[in-house]
């Protein structure tokens, strides 16, 4: 599945291009083509899944073609945030996105100086992105009209409920035509979320990414390393293991994918690449190496591993975290193929432990973390604000010390059972 096949503008699919985006995620692949034809959505779906794209793609597909508004204030797309972050972050997408196509568009927050927001509104706008109450204080004024609204988005709306938003997002709503097209975005659904989309949309399509379960047979492993020659000396000492009989190494880049692989077979660990650049001819070459027993280890990228089944792999190795939990659970999915066991090694940087935790809670588990003597952190995670669900991915089942472990600037009891990072 590619951006082609999803109906977008070619304005749009070359700015994609541009910002090397090469497939659409999961989401984008479901809500992209409903959006596009009009229909109401629901989608369950959290951040880090794309989901931003996934609306704004179709919503400025819609202003392609429309003249240009005459009327200040009155935009025909309108997107909710429970936040002034997330509202920045959806105008920076809607700017990014929209970057080679002629439009207006306006944030409106609270806890911001009303001047600005003012001048903006003293121009014609076709997309406000807004947080419900100072949207709604501008709608009193008269400075905001919805009644020209096509699509209205509700961004996060889980939290704009938990927020206290819901009357102001139903006022809003009813302020804008009967016959708009209105998608919401939600991390999770309730009976209050049911009620609340009862009254504000019709008929619409569902979209829920449920999370994948990793298979049983396949263990997983997580270490912080503290930079890319940390994690090139961590790569060598796993593969001269023998039991490592064949690997899929995944890099985040087809540079990478190339560097990894000539790094290896020059410390006498044979190893080739795989990715897009590569004619088709050289790929099935390799392909065909890895099948029969002749490839030890394969350096990929995520596109070209796709389907790759091969029952020998008995090990993959994140030696980049993939950016998407999808990915983690398509790229570890390679190893413990037809009943083998297979085990799975991911590589984490200390900034990169939100895209850990996004992928443990897809996945509904944590990723346990092992530290091999001789290549410990120096780094470790920094401390989390809020309580962790998946505790154990920061148990070590091997430590220099056991009885402490250091995390986060604090202490915090070791042990081999599962226990409560505060
Ligand atoms: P979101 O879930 O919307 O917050 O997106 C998470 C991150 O993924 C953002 O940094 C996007 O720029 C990026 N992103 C969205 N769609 C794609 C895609 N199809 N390929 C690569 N990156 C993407």
């Amino acid at each position: 599945m590619s951006f082609e096949n999803l109906s977008l503008h070619p304005t749009l699919l070359k700015t994609l291009k541009q910002k090397g985006y090469e497939i659409p995620t999961p989401i984008q692949i479901q809500a992209i083509p409903e959006a596009l034809a009009g229909r109401d959505l629901i989608a369950t779906a959290e951040t880090g899944t794309g989901k931003t794209a996934a609306f704004v793609l179709p919503a400025l597909q819609h202003l392609i073609g429309l003249p240009p508004r005459k009327q200040n204030g009155k935009p025909s797309i309108l997107v909710l945030t429970p936040t002034r972050e997330l509202a920045e972050q959806v105008n920076h997408a809607i700017r990014d996105y929209g970057k080679d196509l002629r439009f207006n568009n306006l944030i409106l927050v609270g806890g911001m100086p009303y001047g600005p927001q003012l001048r903006s509104l003293s121009r014609p706008v076709d997309i406000i992105v807004a947080t419900p109450g100072r949207l709604l204080d501008h709608v009193n004024r008269r400075r905001v009209d919805l009644s020209a609204l096509k699509i209205l988005v509700l961004d996060e709306a889980d939290r704009m409920l938990d927020m206290g938003f819901i009357d102001e997002v139903e006022k809003i709503a009813s302020l804008a035509p009967k016959d708009r097209q209105t998608l919401l975005f939600t991390a999770t659904w309730d009976n209050k979320m049911s009620q609340l989309a009862g009254k504000l949309l019709s008929d619409p399509h569902r979209i829920q990414l449920e999370p994948q379960n990793v298979r049983k047979n396949i263990e997983q492993r997580l270490h912080v390393v503290d930079n890319v020659d940390h994690k090139n000396r961590l790569l060598q000492h796993l593969v001269g293991d023998e039991i490592v009989k064949q690997a899929i190494i995944f890099s985040a880049t087809k540079r990478g994918a190339d560097e990894i692989a000539q790094q290896l077979t020059a410390s006498g660990f044979p190893a080739a690449a795989l990715h897009g650049d590569m004619s088709q001819a050289a790929r099935n070459r390799t392909l065909n190496k890895l099948r029969y027993g002749r490839l030890r280890l394969l350096v990929a990228t995520d596109v070209a591993a796709r389907g790759i089944d091969v029952s020998g792999i008995s090990h993959v190795i994140n030696f980049d975290l993939p950016r998407f939990a999808e990915d983690y659970v398509h790229r570890i999915g390679r190893t413990g193929r037809a009943g083998a066991t297979g085990t799975a090694i991911s590589f984490a940087l200390p900034d990169e432990r939100i895209h850990l935790e996004r992928i443990e809670r897809y996945t509904g588990e944590s990723v346990p973390r092992h530290i091999v003597p001789g290549f410990e952190p120096k780094l470790v995670f920094p401390s989390q604000g809020r309580k962790r669900k998946y505790q154990s991915a920061f148990t070590p089942t091997r430590h220099k010390a056991p009885g402490q472990h250091k995390f986060g600037g604090q202490r915090h009891a070791y042990s081999r059972k599962k226990q409560t990072v505060k």
